[in-house]
């Protein structure tokens, strides 16, 4: 099977579930293999080998509370929920 290179979004995850985690992830895809069957038996003729299947949206696993949910989820969770900016020091004279 090839290296695993499901496309993932650059933009900041944060998990809509547990709401704690923005940092450890997994990205989960399906496997396709195809196959070939005996129309009447239905036995297995033949099997390529198997390959990730391309999904339009990856699926993402949070690591802290195992939800799963599309990508857009957490980035849009990402970005309801910024990380709060440290506070900024202002010099004034
Ligand atoms: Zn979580």
């Amino acid at each position: 099977m090839d290296m695993f290179e499901q496309p993932a979004s650059a933009l900041p995850y944060f998990c809509p579930n547990c709401r704690s985690n923005r940092v450890k992830f997994s990205l989960i895809a399906g496997v396709k293999q195809r196959i070939r069957k005996d129309a009447a038996t239905g036995a297995i003729l033949a099997r390529d080998d198997a390959e990730f299947a391309r999904m339009e949206e990856p699926t993402v696993q949070c690591e802290v509370c195992s939800f799963i949910g599309n990508e857009q989820r957490f980035i849009k969770q990402a970005q309801r929920e910024p990380l709060p900016k440290p506070p900024q020091v202002v010099y004034k004279r």
